[in-house]
C-alpha cells in the first residue's frame, strides 16, 4: 500500500507549524497531528510576546541561523498581514563582565553586528524607566525587540493549509513504528503513513523522544504583566526597548514594551526561576508569594514598573544540559525521522529557520544551515 502522505509532522506548536509550512511550500504532502486545539496555550508558544536579537551571547554559532531566521520572519508577515515582528530595540543590562553583556559583545564584534554600549548614565538619559547601578552597563542592540508567538504559529498553520497540508488537532499521536521504508503512525482514530516523521514534541519531548537518551528537564516559568505605578507612556513601544538585565547574583530578568494598548500592562519573566515539572502535572497556579518576589525584584531595576500586577500566565521550557538545541535526525531512525526539541527557553526566535531547516533534513537528508551545535550525540547517556 502507499503511503498516505510524504511527511507526518508531530506537533503543530511554534517548530512544527514552522515545519508544516516549509515541507507543504516544497509540495510535499504532509499530515499534521496537534494533541491540542491551534494556537493552544499549554505548550511553550503563547503569552503574547517573545524577545528576538542578533548579538547572541550563547554563542555566536547561532547568529548565522538568526540572521536567516529575521528574514524568514520578515517573509511571514508579507505573506500573511499578520503583525508579527516589534523591532524596539533591545538591552542586556549588567555588569561589563556578565555573560548577557559580554557574551553580546562577543558576538556582535564576531558577526560585525552594529551595536553600542551605554554606561549607567547614559541608560538613564535615554531610557529613563531603567535605573541601573553606577557599575552597570548596556550592550543596545537597534535590531532587537519581540516576536507575537500566537501570531506566528497562526500564521504557519494558515500558509500550511493553504499550500494543501492536512492539519489535525485533538488527534495526538499515541505511537509509532518504523513501517516498510518509512513510518507508521497511530491516533486513536486512525493509522497513518508516510516515508518520512518530523517530531515536534516542546515539553513532550521525554515521552516521545526516550530513545534519544538526552536528559531533558521541563520547567514551569511565570510570565508577569504590571500596570506601571504612574505613566504608561515611556513603556510604549516606540519608547521602550526589550530588555534582559542580569544583577550582580546572576539573576535574570526580561522584560518587554507594553504592546497591548494603554491598559494592557507590560510583561516581566525571570529567566532561569522555574520549579521542574511535566506538562500533566504543571501547576498552573500562580502564587501571591510570586508576584511579590517579581514586584521586589523589579523596584531594584525598573521602579515604575511594579504599580498593579495585572495577571500571571504558565509556560514551560524544556531545557538540555547545555541549554543548546536538539536539531537532527534521529540517530536510531536515520532515514526516516527527524527531530527539533529542547529549546531551552530560547526557541522562538529561530522558528521560522527552524522550520526550514527541518523540511531540508525530511526531503533531502541534510542542510546547508550549520546545526553542528544541535547534535544529539553530545549529550546522550552511554547505553
Ligand atoms: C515563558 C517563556 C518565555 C520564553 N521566552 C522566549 C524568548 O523571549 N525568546 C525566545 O526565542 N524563546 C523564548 N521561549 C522559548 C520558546 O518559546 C520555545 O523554545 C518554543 O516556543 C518551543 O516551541 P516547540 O514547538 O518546541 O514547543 P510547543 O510550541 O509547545 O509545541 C509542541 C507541540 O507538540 C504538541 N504535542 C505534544 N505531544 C503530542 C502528541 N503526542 N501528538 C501530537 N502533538 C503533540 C503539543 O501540544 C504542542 O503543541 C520562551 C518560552 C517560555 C515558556
Amino acid at each position: 500500500m502507499s503511503p498516505t502522505h510524504d511527511v507526518i509532522v508531530i506537533g503543530l506548536g511554534g517548530m512544527g507549524s514552522a515545519a508544516a509550512h516549509h515541507l507543504s511550500a516544497r509540495g510535499a504532502r504532509v499530515l499534521g497531528l496537534e494533541k491540542f486545539s491551534p494556537v493552544h496555550n499549554r505548550g511553550s508558544s503563547h503569552g503574547g510576546s517573545r524577545i528576538t536579537r542578533q548579538s547572541y551571547f550563547e554563542d555566536p554559532a547561532y547568529v548565522p541561523l538568526l540572521l536567516r531566521a529575521y528574514e524568514l520572519y520578515d517573509g511571514l508577515e508579507r505573506a500573511t498581514g499578520r503583525d508579527i515582528a516589534t523591532l524596539c530595540g533591545g538591552v542586556m543590562v549588567g555588569r561589563p563582565d556578565t555573560p548577557a553583556v559580554s557574551g553580546s559583545l562577543r558576538a556582535a564584534r564576531q558577526w560585525d553586528l552594529p551595536h553600542e554600549v551605554l554606561d549607567a548614565k547614559e541608560i538613564r538619559r535615554r531610557f529613563p524607566t531603567f535605573a541601573p547601578r553606577d557599575d552597570e552597563v548596556a550592550f543596545h542592540e537597534r535590531k532587537a525587540g519581540l516576536l507575537r508567538p500566537e501570531n506566528t504559529v497562526a500564521a504557519h498553520l494558515q500558509l500550511a493549509a493553504r499550500q494543501g497540508a492536512d492539519l489535525h488537532f485533538d488527534e495526538p499521536m499515541t505511537r509509532w513504528e518504523p513501517y516498510q521504508d518509512g513510518v507508521r503512525v497511530h491516533t486513536a482514530e486512525n493509522t497513518y503513513t508516510a516515508g518520512q516523521l518530523v517530531i515536534c514534541p516542546g515539553a513532550w519531548a521525554p515521552q516521545l523522544l526516550t530513545d534519544l537518551g538526552v536528559p531533558f528537564t521541563i520547567e514551569r516559568q511565570v510570565m508577569y504583566w504590571f500596570q506601571p505605578e504612574r505613566d504608561i507612556e515611556p513603556f510604549l513601544p516606540e519608547r521602550h526597548p526589550i530588555y534582559i538585565w542580569e544583577d550582580a547574583a546572576g539573576v535574570q530578568v526580561y522584560g518587554f514594551p507594553a504592546i497591548d494598548g494603554p491598559n494592557g500592562g507590560a510583561k516581566v519573566a525571570f529567566f532561569r526561576k522555574g520549579e521542574i515539572t511535566t506538562p500533566e502535572t504543571i501547576d498552573r497556579t500562580v502564587y501571591d508569594h510570586e508576584v511579590r518576589a517579581m514586584a521586589d525584584h523589579l523596584s531594584g531595576c525598573v521602579p515604575d514598573l511594579p504599580g498593579t500586577f495585572l495577571k500571571a500566565a504558565t509556560c514551560m521550557y524544556s531545557i538540555t544540559p547545555d541549554q543548546h538545541f536538539v536539531i537532527a535526525r534521529h540517530p536510531a531512525h536515520p532515514e526516516s525521522v527527524t527531530v527539533a526539541c529542547g529549546f531551552s527557553g530560547h526557541g522562538f526566535k529561530f522558528v521560522p529557520v527552524v522550520g526550514e531547516i527541518l523540511a531540508d533534513l525530511a526531503l533531502t537528508g541534510s542542510t546547508e544551515h550549520p546545526i553542528g551545535l544541535f547534535d544529539p550525540a553530545r549529550l546522550a547517556a552511554p547505553r
